[in-house]
């Protein structure tokens, strides 16, 4: 019962952009390269993520809507070993509960696909649809059913601009999956698919940031640090446009930012932190994700090893350029 004390700490769904990343790391499970993520009012009055990943098939679809039901975790053994970014079996079933969510899904070796909707985990609809291979997920009246948590939401604007900056990372950190994302039916956001961070930096950012970045790369024993940094006299002044990743999933890390800072010091002229993204690979039983509710917040073990090691790659970085 342990296992399962863990999990119900794991997922909460905070506000629309927690909605967001979860579907979008669901595509991104499902090895989907193109990923379509249309929000209306902040994602307050909707979201919408199509992909063109492997679909879920008709006999799944109700039990990926089952708490834990798709789960891979057998024992609390396996929460020490988390090698996708799903692995709890949660973010659809909680999603339903709290929303409208209408999915529309194929597999390829179907020639029809799967429609249901679900509203407060009651299912409204459940019938064979034509549809392309890979889902479509449409997730309205969020929060309908607590108003407590609809309460605490911010403007659509702050809302969207969270949701916003969420996909900015997820395209930085998967340059070879195209982003396609519009608010209230305006695009404004495309990712070229290339598979270079660099014109994924172009077009979040612009050509100028892109062309201002150095790569970093470093690695001993089973950590890994990779990925590119601004020159210092491109700085800015927010930690914003610092994006990590561990283990291909964005995270937020006081420590992994703060020894990037510390390869700084004393260089940055304008403003006072870089833009970077940072990409960094460890054993799976390194990292307990279940430290903040939207698995956001990562927690490491050893994490000093893991600054210096940023720390040496970004200093090396600079040092190359004769800065
Ligand atoms: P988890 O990702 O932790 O397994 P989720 O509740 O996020 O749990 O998703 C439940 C299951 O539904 C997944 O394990 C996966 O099998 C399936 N699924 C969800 N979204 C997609 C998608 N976009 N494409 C294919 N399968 C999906
Ligand atoms: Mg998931």
């Amino acid at each position: 019962e342990h296992t399962a004390c863990r999990i119900a700490a794991g997922e909460v769904i905070e506000r629309p952009v927690s909605i967001v990343k979860e579907l979008v790391e669901n595509s991104l499970d499902a090895g989907a390269n193109i990923i379509n993520i249309a929000i209306t009012g902040g994602g307050i009055e909707a979201i919408e993520v199509v992909d063109n990943g492997c679909g879920i098939s008709q006999e799944d679809t109700p039990l990926a809507f089952q708490r834990h039901a798709t789960s891979k975790i057998k024992s609390i053994a396996d929460l020490n070993c988390i090698n996708t970014l799903g692995f709890r079996g949660e973010a659809l079933p909680s999603i339903a509960a709290v929303a409208r969510l209408s999915i529309k899904t194929r597999v390829p070796e179907n020639n029809m696909g799967y429609h249901m909707v679900i509203k407060g985990g009651q299912v409204l609809r459940k019938e064979p649809v034509g549809c392309p291979v890979g889902t479509l997920i449409n997730v309205q009246d969020i929060f309908y059913n607590t108003p407590a948590r609809r309460k605490h939401l911010k403007s659509k604007s702050t809302e969207g601009g969270l949701i916003a900056d969420m996909v900015y990372k997820m395209a930085l950190i998967r340059p070879q999956t195209r982003f396609i994302f519009s608010h209230n039916g305006r695009e404004i956001f495309r990712s070229p698919g290339s598979g270079n961070t660099l014109d994924v930096l172009a077009s979040v950012y612009d050509v100028r940031t892109a062309n201002m970045m150095l790569a970093i790369n470093n690695q001993e024993q089973d950590i890994k640090v990779e990925g590119y940094i601004s020159k210092p006299e491109l700085s800015r002044s927010t930690r914003q446009q610092i994006t990590v990743a561990v283990n291909g999933r964005v995270v937020r890390s006081r420590s992994i930012n703060n020894a990037l800072i510390e390869a700084y010091r004393g260089k940055l002229t304008a403003a006072r932190y870089p833009v970077a993204v940072l990409l960094i690979w460890l054993p799976p039983d390194k990292i307990d994700v279940n430290v903040h509710p939207a698995k956001m917040e990562v927690k490491l073990s050893n994490e000093e090893h893991l600054q210096l090691l940023i720390t040496d790659a970004v200093r090396r970085a600079l040092r190359e350029t004769g800065l």
